[in-house]
């Protein structure tokens, strides 16, 4: 279902009313995770000026060890409505596990993190609710792994997937991952979903994000996710790679400006 020979228009996806694919660039940004009312908010506000698209932001977080802030769970979702009601942007959270799709009624997209890519149950699970998803790459997983992740979504009938490039593992240590830009041109080649490019998880610091972002939207990626932080060095989670929003404000204007370029 998701190979382009047996479809080949490009899909365009609709998140809460903003379209992704098919020409239609989206820009999702926020913090990491969800940590008070003032800080998503915030920081929302200051994305949807800058010209983002869709508000993200974790409440259930996939961390690599169980002492480091887990996310606000349930209540970070609450927060994140707000936020929503606030500004109108649609909101992509993470849900790591079935057991928390309960709390998932009103976000507009799930993110489905590189570390479930394989998760065959929830990828099931998801593929059954009409809901778009975000479905990050796995941290070393091939496009062939990737796409069948997609196709596990697609073939119980949810067919509103959106693939996210976030950086895979590779030889290299001085970046947290090393995006892969070549997932671009070979995603659009061999399927008709649409592919946005995640340059913070990808680089793990914010001074490469830019260059990242840049890179993405000349490679013909449908869209980027940013994360953005109002005040980076007290953040709870990712705080090294977050952009404050007067970064992510001068991007935007860099990206609007390459994408009329293309
Ligand atoms: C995230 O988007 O906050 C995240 C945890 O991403 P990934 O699954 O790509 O590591
Ligand atoms: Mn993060």
């Amino acid at each position: 279902k998701a190979n382009r020979k047996f479809h080949p228009d490009d899909s365009v996806i609709n998140v809460g009313g903003v379209l992704i694919g098919g020409g239609h660039f989206a820009v999702m940004a926020g913090p990491c995770s969800v940590e008070t009312p003032e800080q998503v908010l915030e920081t929302a506000k200051a994305c949807k000026e800058a010209g983002a698209t869709i508000l993200r932001g974790g409440a259930f977080k996939p961390r690599t060890s169980p002492y480091s802030f887990q996310g606000m769970g349930p209540e970070g979702l609450e927060l994140l409505e707000l936020a929503k009601k606030e500004t109108g942007l649609p909101i992509v959270s993470e849900v790591m596990d079935i057991s928390q799709l309960q709390y998932f009624d009103n976000v507009d997209m799930l993110q489905i993190g590189a570390r479930n890519m394989q998760n065959f149950t929830l990828l099931k699970e998801v593929g059954k609710l009409n809901k778009p998803v975000l479905l990050k790459r796995g941290l070393s997983a091939t496009y062939e792994e990737w796409l069948m992740a997609a196709e596990y979504i697609m073939s119980e009938g949810n067919e509103q997937v959106v693939l996210c490039e976030r950086g895979i593992r590779t030889f290299e240590t001085k970046t947290r991952n090393t995006l892969d830009v070549t997932a671009i041109p070979m995603m659009h080649e061999l399927s008709h979903l649409p592919i946005i490019m995640d340059p913070s998880h990808a680089a793990g610091m914010s001074r490469m994000v830019r260059p990242l972002s840049l890179a993405s939207v000349g490679g013909g990626a449908d869209g980027l996710m940013i994360e953005v932080h109002n005040d980076p060095s007290k953040a709870l989670c990712d705080g090294p790679q977050a952009l404050r929003p007067d970064q992510f404000t001068s991007l935007m204007k860099e990206v609007i400006a390459l994408r009329q370029a293309l």
